[in-house]
């Protein structure tokens, strides 16, 4: 039996006032899970103007007020995480012991982590020129946020919003796609329990159209976007001045070195491109293999590929799910073929699992001499895949990590520390990890950076959430 949702518009659970509704499929059973409805303009009004009254309650809030409310939501979030989990891998395929409850709980931290940052957000005093004059500066919340969000990670990445927004007294209305809001829009329960004002959180899932109508609403401040790089470049075209958090697709490249651990760079690259089926920005989305160690490279990732146990997520020896959706599925077909027509070789896997409820469980895939110009290689493939390329030595390799458009998160093997320096100081990416996978994030990480996108998270978040104002006090002459 299919689930009948609501939308969490202005404080309230409700159907809208929209006269349709998306019906829901699971990728892992292929199974209608739920039903949801679209909301219409009227009730995008609604979350707006609701989320306006909200923030400007909250900016009236301490900053110590606000963290407590952080820390309630911090609190209650950890008695729903394995129920929550549940929902997660149903709807989006992820396994549910390695990796669903995980994310589930990880994504509360963001509360717990801007709770103690908004603590210590201070403000500065500017010396002046006149003797009568005193100015400081005060952080405000920015006030109302479009947040539009991904269907790989569908709680964690609104909460990485969520939590430093509340913490720093704005309102958010959140639309993930509608095909993974389930999840969300259980565990957006505890807000209320939480006392979150009324309004300061709606969550309105949705395709395209209505985050267009979000980031183009003029009621709205300021706009958060984790997603692909082509629909990125539509909302900065749309939302005309408000202001943003953008953070878009990445092209991890892994790069082995002739003096890496090579059976350690294997594994951590294997799992780099398979956690959560591929479907991360800073998954590994290809490797780059200095000529010296290549054919030993090559061994060792279909050795640690031999860990990867793709099955039914909810059975606990899986390790690797379906992929979450057709387009996702058929991008991984297209950029296969078009890797093989350029004369890479095929070393595993290729295709679509046969014997499962759907068709989106895929083989892990590993291809050898992969030319650069390749698709795999220059694009996000957001699947199962490992693309291993060939460079002659390290200028060449970097070469080959910073010829793309993309640059989010890179790995490079080596146990020559200097070298290690070598890589950090020219690879063009937001961030460069020595010695394991691009799969590798703390909450508090500073993340992002180069080619376009912004750097979010770390402890600057919390001021990317506020505008600073200025305060001049003229006192009496005498
Ligand atoms: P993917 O290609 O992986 O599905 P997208 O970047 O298209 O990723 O989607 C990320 C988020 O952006 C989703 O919530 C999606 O519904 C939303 N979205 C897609 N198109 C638009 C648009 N034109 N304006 C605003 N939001 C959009």
């Amino acid at each position: 039996m299919a689930e009948d949702l609501k939308l969490l518009i202005a404080g309230e659970w409700t159907e809208g006032t929209g006269d349709d509704h998306y019906e829901i499929t699971s990728p892992v059973t292929g199974e209608h899970i739920y039903n949801v409805p679209k909301a219409s303009s009227a009730d995008i009004d609604r979350a707006v103007a609701a989320a306006r009254e909200a923030t400007d309650e909250m900016r009236h809030w301490t900053a110590f007020e606000r963290a407590e409310m952080c820390l309630r939501i911090y609190e209650l979030w950890q008695d729903r995480v394995e129920d929550v989990a549940r929902i997660l891998s149903m709807e989006q395929g992820k396994p549910y012991q390695e990796e669903a409850i995980d994310d589930i709980a990880e994504s509360g931290d963001y509360f717990q982590i801007a709770a103690e940052d908004v603590k210590r957000l201070s403000g500065d005093v500017i010396p002046t020129t006149e003797r009568n004059r005193r100015m400081f500066t005060v952080h405000r919340p920015v006030g109302v946020w479009a947040t539009i969000t991904p269907w790989n990670f569908p709680v964690m990445i609104p909460m990485e919003y969520v939590g430093p927004g509340l913490a720093t007294g704005n309102a958010l209305i959140v639309k993930p796609p509608e095909f993974t809001s389930w999840a969300l829009l259980e565990m957006a329960k505890v807000f209320e329990e939480a006392g979150v004002p009324k309004g300061a959180i709606s969550v309105i899932p949705g395709a395209g159209d209505i985050g267009e109508a979000l980031v183009t609403h003029p009621g709205v401040d300021a706009v958060g976007f984790t997603g692909s790089s082509a629909t990125g470049r539509k909302i900065v075209a749309a939302m005309g001045l408000k202001r943003s958090i953008m953070e878009m697709s990445g092209n991890g490249p892994t790069i082995v070195t002739s003096d890496a651990d090579v059976a350690r760079a294997a594994q951590a690259a294997v799992y780099g491109a398979y956690y959560n089926a591929g479907q991360v920005c800073v998954a590994t989305e290809r490797v780059i293999v200095v000529d010296d160690v290549h054919e030993e490279f090559l061994e060792a990732s279909v050795k640690a590929a031999g860990d990867v146990r793709l099955g039914d997520p909810f059975q606990a020896t899986t390790n690797m799910g379906p992929l979450n959706n057709e387009p996702t599925a058929a991008k991984m077909d297209g950029h296969i073929a078009d890797a093989l027509d350029r004369g890479a070789e095929l070393v595993m896997g290729g295709s679509r699992a046969g014997g499962y409820p759907t068709d989106l469980y895929y083989d892990f895939t590993i291809l050898d001499r992969v030319p650069e110009e390749s698709k795999v290689s220059q694009e996000e493939s957001f699947g199962p895949i490992l693309p291993i390329l060939s460079a002659r030595d390290d200028d060449d390799a970097v070469g080959l990590a910073n010829r793309t458009h993309l640059g989010l998160q890179a790995a490079v093997f080596t146990n020559d520390l200097s070298k290690a320096f070598w890589y950090a100081d020219r690879i063009r990416s937001g961030t460069v990890i020595v010695n394991d996978s691009t799969d590798t994030w703390e909450t508090f990480q500073p993340f992002g950076g180069a080619a376009g996108t912004d750097t979010g998270w770390g402890r600057q978040t919390i001021e990317e959430f506020t505008d600073l104002q200025t305060v001049v006090f003229t006192l009496r002459d005498d």
